[in-house]
């Protein structure tokens, strides 16, 4: 097998568990009822972009080819690289599910009886979760052998995370005030003691 179709059925196994992660959490969270739901329309487009770059645009290539062009050969170093980036990412992602429970929410919003969640990872970081959709964007670059797939994940969540990012810290001092802000003078946002 040739390493390029390995990382194809790399990066494959590693949305289903992405999934199979997300699904109960989600499940659990219709039942929390949302206080306040803010910039409903600008968090569907960020949703949507997400879904497009991480999910849409790698299967497309996979399933048509489309662009041929673009593709490149894999070496198994590259392939390593994103399978240690693709686990890193699906932990975190699990860890910042558990940790967060009943906050969490895929579009900004506050629940009833929302509270600030410092524990866990959210004790390293402030974004655990969208730092880890950056590592699995970079894993994508790594695994997917075709210039298009492999860089759309990532200008996907540059999208999304610099555009919401502001507007969660802003929505979340508004909620929590003082706590938020010593929260966030506390801690950094995707990289402990960097970023
Ligand atoms: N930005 C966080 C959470 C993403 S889920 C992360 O990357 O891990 C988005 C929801 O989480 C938002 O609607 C917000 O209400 C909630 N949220 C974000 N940080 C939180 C925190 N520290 N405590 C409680 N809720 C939080």
């Amino acid at each position: 097998m040739t390493a390029s179709l390995v990382g194809k059925y790399v990066w494959a196994v590693g949305v289903i568990a992405w999934f199979v992660i997300r699904y109960p959490y989600a499940r659990k969270a219709r039942r929390t009822a949302t206080v306040r739901s803010h910039g409903w329309s600008r968090e569907r487009i960020l949703l949507a972009v997400a879904g497009l770059g991480l999910f849409v645009i790698p299967v497309l290539w996979l399933a048509s080819g489309w662009p041929a062009a673009l593709n490149y050969d894999l070496n198994y170093a590259a392939v390593t690289v994103g399978a240690a980036l693709y686990g890193l990412s699906l932990w975190l992602f699990r860890r910042s599910h558990k940790d967060l429970g009943r906050q969490w929410s895929a579009s900004l919003e506050i629940r009833e009886s929302h509270q600030i969640v410092r524990a866990g990872v959210y004790r390293l970081i402030r974004h655990p979760m969208y730092a880890s959709f950056w590592l699995w964007a970079l894993a994508q670059a790594f695994l997917l052998p075709n210039a298009m797939a492999a860089l759309s994940g990532l200008v996907a969540i540059a999208i999304l995370f610099f555009t919401r990012i502001d507007f969660e810290e802003r929505m979340l001092t508004e909620a929590f005030g003082d706590d938020y802000r010593a929260y966030m003078r506390e801690t950094k946002r995707i990289i402990p003691g960097i970023y």
